[in-house]
């Protein structure tokens, strides 16, 4: 039984490590999450004709009904969840591993303490018994800041509380001090085991993880939730080492340093330290923005379609309110019709535009706009001088230019799409509401900017009404 386990396992981790090489590339994303989802069956069957055979009716029971309760979750939160969900799921699924590796940590603690625990390889004594109380420690206080910092990504990203970051006085002090106090306690936990050390280690690491998400502004959250992944990762090796399981030891480094990888990818595109973001903000500092005045000018959807008539370039930058609306359908009709008539017709897509890393692109090859024209952030930026149309569809903070012009915005020293310097911009939105980062956008009370108020799908499906009638297709 051991050897086929142990072979399952190994399979599984192959699986796993060629579905990551999979998803990094659009043309093999879905072999890669087949291969994936093979791995993952072939773990769960494994472990749970393991867990089957040495477990009491009652164990086989509690493991059948959860699995069953779980996949039933777990299905249904997949077929409703909508696109622009997606991040907030992602953080609620980074708590659950999160929460799990507390809840094993404590496990193996009290089995131990309980004498529960036989078996060769757990037959702990001397040394050994250290190592596995440091394997407990260690494995609580990541599982706990994954957990409490994921349940705050979570209502940050959900908007059930505000994305602002929190700005106590000392934080950075109180994020080296719960580390600092972490370090001793694990120490302590290591020569002399006891409960109590064991809870307030748990609580100083909930509150750490609570405290690093919440220091974080809305503008740096992409960041945050790759980061969070990583130390999903790292929470599911450590109960890994605790349950002796390898496989899990395994997906958990696979999960942890490809989660790191992106990180550091991510704040590279950002123009953000990588040691600032995972440290909670580290260096950041309660600076003010400069206050946005003036007056904004409105137009209508017959205008811009006269504009977009008489344009020889235009550019479209979508961002979230593009995914919100779903408008992705009437821009690539207004896309072909436009090229159709000669114009030059291009997109301009922000890194971290929308929710989710690439959730432009994956829009707008729905709605079949060719790939040609679709272009990141640094291939458009030094063409959009010379751009005649800009239409800004849903998009805010990745069009901020106090992100380039305000040292004192909270969004400050971010790349953005730099739309402001086109002939002229149309900004479609609802309202004068301010982005995800919660900044006001200096870009609408520009001399070349109009906005377009109302639902962007709606406007653009009436812009496209407009142009019928005044450039009929021949
Ligand atoms: P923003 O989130 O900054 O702004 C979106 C805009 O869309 C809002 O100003 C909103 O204005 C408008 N909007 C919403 N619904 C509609 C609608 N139905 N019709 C028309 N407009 C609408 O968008 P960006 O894409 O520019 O920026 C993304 C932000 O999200 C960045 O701050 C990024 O850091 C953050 N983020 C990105 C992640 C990623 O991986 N890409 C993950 C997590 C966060 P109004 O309400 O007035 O209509």
């Amino acid at each position: 039984m051991q050897t086929w386990t142990t072979a399952a396992y190994l399979i599984a981790a192959l699986l796993f490590v060629v579905s990551l090489a999979g998803l990094s590339k659009h043309e093999t994303s879905r072999s890669g999450v087949v291969f994936g989802i093979a791995g993952m069956a072939i773990a769960l069957v494994a472990t749970a004709v393991v867990a089957l055979g040495s477990a009491s009716g009652l164990g086989i029971a509690l493991l059948l009904v959860a699995l069953v309760i779980g996949a039933a979750i777990g299905l249904w939160r997949a077929r409703v969840v909508e696109m622009t969900g997606m991040p907030e799921l992602i953080a609620l699924m980074h708590s659950f591993v999160g929460l799990a590796a507390v809840l094993v940590g404590w496990n193996g603690f009290l089995e131990v303490e309980g004498g529960e625990v036989e078996g060769d390889h757990l037959q702990l004594a001397g040394s050994l018994l250290g190592i596995h109380h440091a394997e407990v420690a260690i494995g609580v206080f990541i599982g706990a800041v994954t957990f409490t910092g994921s349940i705050i990504a979570y209502l940050k990203l959900s908007a059930k509380i505000a994305s602002a970051p929190l700005m106590l006085p000392g934080k950075n002090g109180l994020n080296l001090g719960a580390l600092v106090v972490f370090a001793g306690l694990t120490v302590w936990f290591v020569i002399a085991p006891q409960v109590w050390i064991l809870a307030v280690l748990t609580v100083v690491a909930l509150l750490l993880g609570l405290h690093l998400v919440a220091s974080i502004g809305g503008g740096d959250m992409p960041v945050v939730v790759s980061m969070l992944n990583s130390y999903s990762g790292w929470a599911a090796a450590a109960s890994g080492f605790l349950l002796g399981n390898d496989l899990l030891i395994i997906t958990g480094a696979l999960v942890g340093s490809s989660g790191a990888y992106l990180s550091y990818i991510m704040c590279k595109a950002m123009n953000r330290s990588f040691i600032s973001v995972i440290a909670g903000g580290f260096g950041a500092t309660a600076s003010a923005a400069a206050a946005v005045e003036g007056e904004h000018r409105e137009i209508d959807a017959a205008g811009v379609a006269e504009m977009l008539a008489d344009a020889r370039s235009v550019v479209i930058t979508p961002g979230y309110g593009m995914a919100v609306a779903q408008a992705q359908y009437p821009v690539a009709d207004l896309t072909r019709r436009l090229r159709e008539q000669g114009v030059e017709v291009r997109f301009g897509v922000h890194p971290v535009a929308g929710r989710l890393p690439g959730h432009m692109n994956v829009l707008l090859a729905e709605a079949q706009v060719p790939y040609d024209i679709v272009l990141e952030m640094d291939e458009i930026n030094d063409d959009l001088a010379d751009t005649d149309v800009v239409l800004v569809i849903g998009a805010n903070d990745t069009v901020n230019p106090a992100a380039a012009e305000d040292p004192g915005s909270p969004i400050a020293g971010m790349p953005v799409l730099r739309v402001w310097e086109a002939a002229n911009v149309v900004v479609f939105k609802r309202s004068m509401a301010t982005g995800y980062a919660g900044v006001q956008n200096p870009l609408f009370f520009r001399e070349n900017t109009q906005m377009l108020f109302g639902d962007a799908k709606e406007r653009v499906e009436d812009i496209l009404a407009a142009l019928k009638t005044l450039t009929p297709a021949g």
